[in-house]
Parts: C-alpha cells; structure tokens; sequence
C-alpha cells in the first residue's frame, strides 16, 4: 500500500520521498534454532504476503554485509526505504496543492468540527495526566547520516542496527533506542558506539564521512501497538498515536482507516488498537 501511496503523494508534491521496495538482508544469528524459526518465518511470508513480496533463507552470496559466522541470511523484497525529512516536505507540498492550510508553530488549530491528536509522545503524556494512567511514554532514539553510495543493494539488519541506502547516494546508520533521557533531540556517546559497531558489522562503510547526526522520541504505548480511534471523553475528537518503531511505515494506513473512521463512521481499526482497548480499566476507574 504505501507504495502507491507515497508515489501519488510524490506526483501531487513534486518533491521526491525517496520510496523505494529495495528489500533486505538480515544476518541469521549463529545459534541453535535461528535457521529454524528464519524458515518458519519464510513459510509464514508465503501465507501472510500471499506473493507480493518474499522471504528466503540463502547463503550470504555477493552483498555489502559480510558472511555471517551461520554463513546464512534472510533476504526479503517487502522492506522499503524512505527519507523521512523529504518525506515529511513532500506530503506537506501535496497537501497544500490540494488545497490545505497547515499552521505552524501553534498548537490552536483551526475552527474545525474534527480534531485528530497525532501529536506523538507529548500527546501520550497528556493521556497519562489526562487518565491518570501510564498508558505511554517516549523512547529516544539517535541516528546518524553518512555520505556513502550504496548503489541498488538492499538495507541491512544485523547485530542490532539498521543500514539503509538512500536514493540521493547517502545512507543512514540507526538507532539507539533510550527509555530514560534528559533531552529528546540531542545526540551523544550513544551514536558514537552506534557508529563504531555498524563499522564492525559493514567494514565497508568505515571511510564514509558522517554528513548529519539527528535524534527524535518514538511514542511508545504501554503494549507497543497503536493507539487510534475517538477520544474516549470529547465529542469530534480523535487519537492517532503510538507509531512506536514502525510509526513511519504504517502511516497510510493509519490515514486512510482515520479518515474512514472521521468522516464515513465505519472502522477497520482492529480492536486492541482501539484508544478504548487501551484505556478501558481506567474508562471505569476514573470515570
Ligand atoms: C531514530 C528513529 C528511527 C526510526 N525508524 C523508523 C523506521 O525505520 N520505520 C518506521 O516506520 N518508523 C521509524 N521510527 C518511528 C517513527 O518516526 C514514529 O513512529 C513516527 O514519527 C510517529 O509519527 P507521529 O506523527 O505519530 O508522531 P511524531 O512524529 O512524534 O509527531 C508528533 C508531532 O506533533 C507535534 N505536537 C505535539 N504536541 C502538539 C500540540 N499540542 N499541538 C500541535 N502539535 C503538537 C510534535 O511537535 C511533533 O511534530 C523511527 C523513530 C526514530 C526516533
């Protein structure tokens, strides 16, 4: 889905997102039972995919990421990339050619009769003041940006990090993920560790200047999944948050099924991404 989605957003704002479906490389650990459970996930891939995309357990072969110690990987074409930042200025420029305002630097809003709160970890806060409940928090994480060309070769998943080629010949290197944290956007010694192991896991990036070092806070709820739907107390009052680690891939969807939700008041949320799911002991509690 969110292929044809961000190629129409692209279309529409003329700015590139840099979207690609470039697939994946993970390393199988090298310990009892992980080949198994890579297979079984293959399997499930044939099932739960249903032929759009694919899932297979091979030797390393030619890649960016060294054989593994196991000398197996899993390579799947359903991972993408995108560049977030451009991502962000292209849905902005489409929206505003579709005739749009978006107001900046103030959280009042327009007169409107609907109001989604999609306001990430700050917004789960309120949810905790507002219930008096940890139904969320923010977990940090820290990234960094370096100038290397990795041509058409898949992202990789190894030892913990991600390394994704962008389509303007740089690639990314994530991510920290830091439950405790004084300031949500500065980086630090984190990154630097970050840094060195990708090194080690990818030598082949080990020359490669670092053009941006970046952090943001993921909006985590208490089970990690999504929290959507109406506001449990104010009428015309809706709730897309919980994003968590896959907040940017499950995006059009969580557009589409809001605005579907808002405007048709029909729901395919499913059911324990429902804001009441998540807040129903406290509902009764504190209600
Ligand atoms: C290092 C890192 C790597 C990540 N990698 C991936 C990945 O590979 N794939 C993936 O799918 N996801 C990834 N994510 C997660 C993804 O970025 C988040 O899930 C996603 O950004 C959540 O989007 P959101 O719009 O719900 O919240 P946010 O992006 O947090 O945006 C909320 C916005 O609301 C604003 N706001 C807050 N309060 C108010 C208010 N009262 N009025 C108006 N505005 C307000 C905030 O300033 C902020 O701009 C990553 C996150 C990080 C930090």
């Amino acid at each position: 889905m969110a292929e044809d989605w961000w190629s129409v957003a692209s279309e529409v704002g003329k700015i590139d997102p840099g979207y690609a479906r470039i697939g994946r490389i993970q390393a199988v650990p090298n310990r009892p039972g992980a080949e198994d459970l890579a297979q079984r996930r293959g399997r499930e891939a044939v099932a739960n995919w249903k032929g759009k995309a694919e899932w297979s357990v091979t030797g390393a072969g030619d890649s960016w990421l060294p054989q593994p110690a196991s000398g197996l990987v899993v390579l799947d074409s359903l991972s993408a990339r995108i560049n977030p930042a451009r991502a962000m200025l292209c849905l902005a420029e489409a929206l505003r050619r579709s005739g749009c305002d978006i107001l900046e630097g103030t959280s009042e809003g327009g007169k409107t009769e609907f109001t989604v709160w999609a306001t990430g970890h700050e917004g789960l806060q309120q949810i905790n003041r507002d219930f008096a409940a940890e139904i969320g928090r923010g977990e940090k994480g820290q990234a960094l940006m370096i100038d290397y060309y990795a041509g058409s070769m898949p992202q990789i998943y190894s030892d913990g990090i991600h390394v994704v080629p962008h389509a303007n010949g740089t690639t990314s290197v994530g991510s920290t993920s830091e439950r405790y944290f004084t300031s949500p956007s500065t980086v630090d010694a984190k990154l630097d560790e970050l840094h060195s192991r990708a090194i080690r896991t990818i030598p082949a990036i080990r020359n490669a200047a670092v053009i941006a070092k970046w952090a943001g806070v993921r909006p985590r709820t208490a089970n990690r999944t999504p929290l959507l739907g109406r506001h449990p107390r104010r009428n015309g009052q809706f709730i897309a948050n919980g994003g968590f680690k896959t907040g940017f891939g499950f995006a059009p969807l969580v557009g589409e099924s809001m605005a579907q939700l808002i405007l048709e008041n029909t729901s395919r949320i499913p059911e324990e991404f429902l804001c009441d799911y998540h807040l129903g002991p406290r509902l009764v509690k504190s209600n």
